[in-house]
């Protein structure tokens, strides 16, 4: 049977783009389909606009420190608008990238919406209908909000950079990776920023690490609400009135939800080739990234495996490898370092503590200090630094850094846990003084067994 493409991939995403060029590159052809922009989210609508504003946000803090070191600078107004007027024209840039990058390696590129009609079979937005040998399923997820009455009036993390100017005062719905992120990127930018959710924040992770970050975030006046759920948002002259379960009422000038993404398959045609998909609709895969119709595979969060893009670009490259490149290899899930960067950031890597006590036979490790540069400037900031070995084997299996930076030191931690790497080998490196970091290899005690 022959086929108009070797390989079709629906969604220009970071596992889409990654998969189509190194297929090609393996001699396929390849043609990929994405109705927004190339890039997906996070290029154009998370990972990348969301650091910039990271760094945005991080010059007043940076400005007070100048100070203590004796500097005379003072820091003036915030200019959304010309943020806003480059943040697009950079988004702009990287898109026009990610679009060389496909038609460089010769991928066909169908900027409209592409949907399944059969296991071999994709139906474009135009009508066109298209086969293919191979079918990549890369549409990723989209923002979950739940239903309420008046939820029409908030923004998700896709409408964070294109609002048209700053508000005064801000609710963020939700304490995952995204509200957490914004409320610091916010309470930076000078708004008065509200953060509600209905469990702890950051549940997911390390306890104490969690701990000390939501303290600072407080430190800094973030209002902070747990066991706290929306009942009602109504729009007012005043601004957005929402109110709560627990009688908390309260006027903002806009409200963002961050409550969890949801995989992208609505109206994806996925049913009509009989693909399995799990009850929140993401795409039932195996270690391979093979759906139960074997011609058709997925990667990336519309899997809902571990929802970063280096996981979702790792995937696509084995994909192409293992069905394009007859080299068959499957991508690892375990020891994916992550970054939360809020202020102060975060960086973490395996179990957390909580996970390794229910394991037992653990050792804990852990630093606190406050750094060298802000203790100097009279700020109450603290580092924390904590390592979770296994008794038996000494490996490392857990590192987590709350810290400036964390982000980039946890990769390097991750590198040596992903080799194995003992507590008596971390011991044996050599410290780089003075620096946060340097705790990593000098912690001699256990503060606590598990
Ligand atoms: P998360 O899944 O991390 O957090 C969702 C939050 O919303 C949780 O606090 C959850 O509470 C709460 N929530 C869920 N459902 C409801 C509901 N119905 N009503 C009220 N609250 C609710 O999602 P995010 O949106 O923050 O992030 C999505 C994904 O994006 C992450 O999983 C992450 O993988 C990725 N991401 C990674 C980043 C990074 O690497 N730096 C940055 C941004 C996103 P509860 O704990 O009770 O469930």
């Amino acid at each position: 049977m022959s086929f108009d493409y070797d390989l079709f991939v629906i969604g220009g995403g970071s596992g889409g783009v990654r998969a189509a060029r190194i297929a090609a590159g393996y001699g396929a052809r390849v043609a990929l389909a994405e109705e927004y922009r190339m890039g997906g989210t996070c290029v154009i609508r998370g990972c990348v606009p969301k650091k910039l504003m990271v760094f945005a946000s991080s010059f007043p803090a940076a400005m007070t420190e100048a100070r203590a070191y004796g500097w005379d600078a003072q820091i003036g107004a915030f200019d959304w608008t010309a943020f806003r007027a480059k943040l697009d024209a950079e988004l702009d840039r990287l898109e026009k990238i990610y679009r060389a990058g496909q038609n460089g390696a010769g991928v066909t590129v169908f900027d409209q919406r592409a949907t399944v009609a059969g296991p071999h079979e994709i139906r474009l937005a135009d009508g066109t209908e298209v086969s293919a040998k191979h079918i990549l399923v890369a549409t990723g997820g989209r923002p979950f909000v739940p239903e309420f009455e008046g939820a029409e009036h908030v923004m998700t993390s896709n409408e964070i950079f294109k609002m048209e100017a700053l508000p005064k005062r801000i609710l963020i719905v939700g304490g995952g990776y995204i509200a957490c992120e914004f409320a610091c990127v916010f309470e930076g930018l000078g708004v008065d920023v509200t953060l509600w959710n209905r469990s702890p924040l950051l549940r997911s992770f390390d306890l104490e690490c969690r701990d000390l970050i939501v303290d600072k975030m407080a430190a800094r006046g973030i209002d902070i609400h747990t066991n706290c759920i929306v009942h009602r948002i109504e729009k007012t002259a005043a601004g957005l009135v929402v109110e709560a379960g627990d009688g908390r009422r309260e006027t903002f000038d806009a409200v963002v939800y961050a409550t969890g993404r949801v995989p992208n398959t609505e109206g994806l045609g996925l049913e009509t080739a009989g693909v399995a998909t799990a009850r929140n609709g993401a795409v039932e895969v195996d270690a391979w990234s093979q759906t139960n119709v074997p011609s058709i595979y997925a990667v990336g969060d519309v899997t809902d495996r571990v929802n970063l893009t280096p996981v979702a670009i790792r995937e696509g490259h084995a994909f192409a490898d293992t069905v394009f490149g007859a080299t068959p290899r499957q991508m690892e899930h375990d020891l994916i370092a992550s970054a939360v960067f809020t202020r102060p950031e975060f960086g973490t890597c395996g179990m957390t503590e909580e996970e390794a006590c229910k394991r037992g036979g653990v050792e804990i490790y852990v630093s606190t200090f406050r750094p060298m540069r802000s203790a100097f400037a009279g700020a109450d900031d603290r580092v924390l630094m904590k390592l979770i070995v296994c008794t038996e084997t000494r490996r490392v299996l857990g590192c987590h850094i709350v810290a400036p930076e964390a982000g980039e030191m946890i990769q390097l931690a991750a590198i040596a846990m992903k080799m194995g790497a003992t507590k008596e080998q971390f011991d044996a490196t050599c410290a780089v003084h003075p620096t946060m970091a340097e705790e990593l290899v000098t912690m001699r005690n256990p503060t606590r067994h598990g």
